[in-house]
């Protein structure tokens, strides 16, 4: 008998017999242990073997939400963000954290430790670039992407992996939280920024032409189990250092479509965007939108090669298909990049990036131009088809974002 045997919410003190026992590290190793996380959902402990020079994370979920005692999630969840990671790190190697172990009855998850790397929001909150981040995303978008499709694998397979990531807990707060919520404030938990409250009674909960589009966005989000999307890929999920890009937390994985990934990769550069202008960081503003750019242009121009490389299906060979279901991949992407910059603007999980903004004046354009860009990918999403095009549409906002104060 071991008092791991049942579920209980670790505390620090308890993390250095666990690791032990379940055979992490050795038994005499001295080890200290603290609680790092700043997440939602779950706890995150840093064990280090400081005289062997050696550390492990341990992730354990807790039965509430952290934000809020009433939210209850399944603690199933990090078994779904284990083997994510796993699948992950077959398709796109070094680009996730490496899974040591899994323990289904405590929930928790043993990983590597990337405290050498930063959170690469709070990274872009200091205004520093990261050369190597669109080369290395568009290659983990691609691989772990469009290699979960149908295109690429064998569809009873596929339909298995359908089947085993279902995430219902989890896709219901984004459907809730991303695409219900920002647009009617139904559950009253919207935070709108008070200079601001006119622009989005107007923009957002009164534009029905807007809802229209949110509500097919949504059934989209719903029903196209196109691929194993990670399901939360914004900034602080990614870790990086100069010379490498991780991207970990997929506990919101499950199929759904692809644009819904690049789409919140887009948004979030954004926002660093916001939170540089605030600052004045000209050059860091252009490194920003350069990186949508090439980040999207590499991302097509690598899936039209992987595409051919690891087409099975028949039908897919069809001339003109692949050309087809990229174009409906960057729509999609407009389109969610839209739904992204809007909830993190005036729903309930904001992002330090623009809520830091001391300036009351700025941070409200940097909101306004949130919303507008938002708006223009949403209702336009057909017509954003390569890297420039969502980067016209920021310029645009931030015009349109003056002119509306
Ligand atoms: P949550 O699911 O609660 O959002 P995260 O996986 O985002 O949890 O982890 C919360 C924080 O813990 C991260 O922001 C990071 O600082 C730290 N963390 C998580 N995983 C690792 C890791 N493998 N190495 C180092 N730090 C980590
Ligand atoms: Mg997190």
């Amino acid at each position: 008998m071991s008092r791991f045997d049942t579920y209980f919410l670790m505390k620090t003190t308890d993390v250095p017999e666990y690791v032990k026992e379940k055979g992490y590290v050795p038994k005499d190793a001295a080890l200290t242990v603290k609680e790092i996380g700043d997440g939602n959902l779950n706890y995150v402990f840093r064990v280090v073997d400081a005289a062997a020079g050696k550390s492990v994370i341990v992730k354990q979920a807790g039965e509430a939400l952290r934000i809020s005692a009433e939210m209850h999630v399944s603690t199933d969840r990090n078994r779904i963000e284990s083997e994510i990671l796993q699948i992950e790190w077959k398709y796109a190697p070094g680009l996730v954290p490496k899974i040591f172990g899994y323990d289904t009855v405590m929930c928790a998850c043993v990983m590597e430790d990337l405290s050498d790397h930063q959170l690469m929001r709070y990274a872009l909150m200091r205004h520093e670039t990261f050369p190597r981040f669109a080369e290395d995303i568009s290659t983990f978008m691609v691989n772990t992407l469009l290699k979960t499709t149908d295109v690429a694998m064998e569809h009873k397979a596929k339909k298995d992996q359908v089947k085993r990531f279902i995430n219902p807990e989890l896709c219901e707060i984004t459907e809730d939280l991303v695409l219900t919520e920002p647009y009617n404030d139904c559950n009253h938990r919207n935070l709108v920024f008070p200079k601001n409250a006119e622009f989005v009674r107007k923009e957002l909960y009164a534009d029905e032409a807007l809802h229209l589009e949110i509500a097919k966005i949504k059934f989209d989000f719903m029903n196209n189990a196109q691929a194993l999307i990670h399901g939360d890929l914004h900034t602080g999920s990614i870790f990086v250092k100069p010379d490498s890009t991780r991207v970990f937390d997929p506990e919101f994985a499950f199929y759904g479509p692809m644009g819904y990934d690049i789409g919140n990769v887009v948004a979030n550069l954004i926002f660093a965007w916001d939170n540089g202008w605030a600052a004045g960081e000209s050059a860091f503003c252009d490194w920003a939108l350069t990186t949508i750019q090439e980040m999207l242009d590499l991302f097509k121009q690598k899936f039209l090669a992987c595409f051919d490389e690891c087409v099975t299906d028949r039908m897919a060979k069809t001339p003109g298909f692949k050309e087809w279901y990229l174009s409906s991949i960057m729509a999609d992407t407009a389109a969610y990049a839209g739904t992204e910059l809007i909830r993190r603007t005036v729903g309930m999980a904001q992002v330090k990036d623009v809520t830091t903004i001391e300036d009351p004046e700025k941070r409200a354009y940097a909101e306004r131009l949130n919303i507008l860009c938002a708006k223009d990918y949403i209702l336009h999403r057909q017509a954003f088809q390569q890297g420039s095009d969502f980067v016209e549409a920021v310029k645009r906002a931030a015009k349109a974002a003056k002119a509306a104060d």
